[in-house]
């Protein structure tokens, strides 16, 4: 399996996972332009993709489907049935989804796909546990609180996309309205350098061999300060990987 986070960040998401030919998307929150020059450039093929995984319904999540969905017409896209809804009401071009449920797992090619519920100021937002050739990819952005049934998911992973999503000192310190603050550091909002640090410090297993930091706020984080809270987190485990993803260009190409 390989996968590679080809944007990062509240301008827009896209991921990308590989095995045996096959491809998953998860999420499309940027343009087709921008979202087929980055899978080409990270060694991926945009006509190998079986279909689209939905976070939650956030633009910078979703923004793109419509677009995909004209070069893609049979390509399904896979969500649940709250994010769906609100995706169908804000993007209606996008079409129709196959609908799963939370916490079951479903197959699609070479690939078995696990959503679980994150926390998020959305209808229904997931991440998710990708298994392909004995291997694991955990995939979570947006997730307000570091619950311990993610943590235990985690637990579980070869490889790991995590938000790091900002400073609280540095939002604090912001001009961000006062209302906008609350919602980023709120149980329903986003994921600190610390609480990101504290989940990998708690369970990290020693599988793990590949951590992507994620949708790093571009005005109240640094990358500097994500990788210093986590590589503390991570002393138990020095041989893992980790690399910090950006806005502006694909992250690495991992072998998993
Ligand atoms: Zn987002
Ligand atoms: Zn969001």
């Amino acid at each position: 399996m390989k996968t590679a986070g080809l944007a990062s960040g509240s301008k827009g998401n896209a991921y990308i996972v590989e095995a045996q030919g096959t491809a998953l998307l998860i999420d499309c929150g940027i343009s087709h332009r921008r979202l087929a020059s980055r899978i080409k450039a990270a060694g991926f093929d945009e006509g190998a993709i079986a279909g689209v995984l939905l976070t939650h319904e956030h633009t910078d999540h979703a923004s793109g489907l419509g677009d995909f969905r004209k070069r893609h017409p049979d390509t399904p896209f896979f969500a649940n049935a709250l994010t769906a809804d609100a995706i169908g009401a804000l993007c209606p071009d996008a079409g129709g989804f196959c609908i799963f449920e939370n916490a079951q797992e479903f197959e699609l090619g070479p690939f078995s796909i696990l959503p679980f519920a994150i926390s998020h100021d959305v209808a229904d937002p997931v991440g998710y546990l990708v298994r392909a050739e004995g291997k694991t990819y955990f995939h979570a952005t947006d997730l307000g609180a570091p619950l311990e049934s993610v943590g235990r998911l985690l637990a579980q992973a070869d490889a790991a996309t995590l938000e790091s999503n900002h400073e609280p000192t540095l939002v604090m310190a912001s001009s961000r309205p006062e209302s906008l603050k609350r919602r980023i550091l709120g149980p329903l909002g986003h994921l600190s350098n610390d609480q990101c640090a504290a989940l990998v410090a708690k369970y990290a297993s020693p599988k793990l061999k590949r951590l992507s930091l994620a949708h790093l706020s571009e005005q109240c984080n640094e990358p500097h300060l994500a990788e210093r809270a986590v590589r503390a987190a991570l002393a138990k485990h020095p041989g893992v990987q980790l690399e910090i993803l950006s806005q502006s260009m694909p992250g690495k190409t991992w072998e998993v």
